[in-house]
């Protein structure tokens, strides 16, 4: 055997490649810790101990310093009971500290660890029972590593260097910074109160009807902010800046309404945000015809410019985006976190399992908007684009008592709005739409309720009279998408085509040129067979219609 001789300078360089490798592994995984770290989980299965009461109305207050980044507040929160309680438990996040807890008035002791307050209760409640129970607390919340994706507050700065400020928690929870039930089940039924002081020269402004705002001797301003509906945790909020407000109104679906449609604008991009704003009566009113008007005209219409990329906090969007219109002629960010306000916050999923319904609905908007704005032609070109984006790694559905985290990735946007495009060109357009009114609840705009796709399945049931277990069971808890096989052969001196889905079970209809002409080929058992002449051009979906393909 030969001995082989390795150069000194081979070995130095294999010795410092390896040190390398090994850093960067390191690196990684302590990256992945620390991502890990920054998130709080917000619903999966909930406790006993929060199952036990229903939320009835939350009276937030809340003052925000910017110079130190701290928040002081307190959270009032009435529940009816459901249940016998000794303890009384709902979530803030540790990195706040709480200063007292009240129940009816009266101090209680608690411990607040794991993101759980437990308040010790002076005397047991019974099921059927009406409480208040009252928390002060402060202290440095969670900040924002990347929202609206890693939540927490953003302290930001304006062009010229005054604050600029937000707060996400669509990941977390509401309970990243005030106390809350951190689960998508229980909203305030009786809606909610926020006061909110910033310091003067600065605007601050939250969710719902403004009733007042007030200087302070100390050199704040409080605004007090009534919401008039249920909310979920996740969708309360806080913008905060030297905001200008850009004006236009909005006529209605039937021209009989005249309200204020408002953008909060940071000065520097005024001109910018003037532009992009007058596009919002005409998305409004698509929207408002396909869904019913706007479910939230008592509370406002207002999006806050804020500095993170966006969310459809509830009358109170945030844009975070750079002002500018897609392809298609429109800013695509403001129109789907203004399509959240029906398909997430007037309709909101109990169970962030169902995750997929919130963004399928409100990426298929976007398109819907290109259908009624520039044609079908174009809506099948932006199908195509949303389609482009679907990966197909994971069921869009899995299982139940997810958290929002556990339930989130890129396919609950673009796959779920795929299923709904396939939906459309099975069911055809007037069960279609039928189904998206009634789901929504297009008749009665201030409607506001807890959905699931069982919800959904049962509805689509009922307007089309098909049972349709196939379809959901393909599409919702399966990864891979369904696929075609084409195969032709010599019959007589014609030829006989015949086309197979890979599951006999599975029984959508195919959209099929043949010879030019465009049909709709039933599939019952999951084939159907033609006769065509020969070398007859046949095209399976040619535009898309259904999320399939062809198998290789
Ligand atoms: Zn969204």
């Amino acid at each position: 055997m030969k001995r082989v001789h390795i150069p000194r300078w081979f070995k130095i360089i294999s010795i410092a490649l390896a040190i390398f490798l090994v850093a960067i592994l390191a690196g990684l995984i302590g990256l992945g810790w620390y991502v890990k770290n920054q998130m709080l989980d917000s619903g999966g299965k909930l406790p006993a101990s929060m199952a036990a009461y229903d939320i009835r109305h939350f009276d937030l207050e809340v003052e925000v310093f910017p110079a130190d980044r701290r928040i002081e507040g307190r959270n009032t929160v009435t529940v009816a009971t459901l249940d016998d309680l000794s303890r009384f438990e709902i979530n803030l996040d540790d990195r706040l500290e709480l200063e007292s807890v009240t129940a009816d008035g009266v101090a209680c002791t608690f411990h607040h660890r794991d993101s759980v307050i437990a308040v010790e209760l002076p005397a047991p409640w019974a099921a059927g029972e009406r409480h208040e129970v009252s928390i002060i607390y402060g202290g440095t919340p969670k900040v924002a590593l990347r929202a609206p994706w890693i939540d927490g507050f953003v302290w930001s700065e304006t062009p010229t260097h005054e604050p600029w400020i937000g707060v996400t928690g669509q990941s977390d929870g509401g309970d990243n910074w005030w106390p809350c039930k951190d689960h998508p089940s229980d909203e305030p039924d009786e809606g909610m109160d926020i006061t909110l002081t910033v310091p003067a020269g600065l605007v601050g402004l939250s969710n719902g009807r403004l009733l007042g705002e007030t200087e302070n001797a100390d050199g704040t301003v409080t605004s007090r902010w009534h919401v008039s509906y249920p909310i979920n945790n996740y969708l309360v909020t806080v913008n905060i800046a030297p905001y200008v407000p850009i004006e236009e109104r909005y006529h209605g679906v039937d021209g009989n309404l005249d309200v204020p449609l408002v953008f909060w604008s940071v000065p520097e991009y005024e001109v910018h945000a003037r532009t992009m704003w007058r596009q919002m009566p005409g998305i409004l009113e698509v929207l408002g015809r396909r869904f019913g008007e706007y479910p939230f005209f008592a509370d406002k219409f207002a999006v806050a410019h804020a500095p993170y990329y966006g969310m459809e906090h509830q009358t109170l969007v945030a844009y975070g985006a750079m002002f500018t219109d897609n392809a298609y002629g429109f800013d695509e960010l403001l129109l789907h976190e203004v399509a959240h306000e029906w398909w997430g916050n007037k309709i909101t999923v109990s169970d962030w399992a169902d995750f997929w319904i919130q963004e399928g609905f409100a990426t298929y908007a976007e398109a819907l908007y290109v259908d009624d704005t520039l044609g079908e032609e174009r809506y099948l070109d932006y199908m195509r684009r949303i389609r482009q984006r679907v990966s197909n790694h994971k069921p869009l559905v899995r299982g139940e008592n997810l958290t929002s985290a556990q339930a989130y990735s890129g396919d609950i946007y673009m796959k779920g709005a795929m299923v709904l495009h396939t939906l459309r060109w099975l069911l055809g357009d007037d069960d279609f739409f039928e189904v998206l009114w009634r789901f929504v609840d297009g008749d009665h705009p201030d409607a506001c309720r807890l959905v699931s796709t069982n919800d959904l399945q049962a509805l689509v049931g009922e307007v089309s009279g098909l049972d349709l277990g196939w379809f959901w069971e393909r599409y919702l808890h399966r990864a891979k998408p369904p696929r075609w096989r084409v195969k032709r052969r010599p019959e007589g001196d014609r030829e006989r085509v015949e086309i197979r889905w890979d599951d006999r079970g599975f029984e959508l209809p195919l959209p099929v040129v043949v010879g030019g002409k465009e049909r709709r080929l039933e599939m019952s058992g999951g084939r159907a067979s033609f006769l065509v002449e020969r070398d007859t051009v046949i095209e399976v979906d040619p535009d898309g219609r259904v999320l399939a393909r062809a198998a290789d």
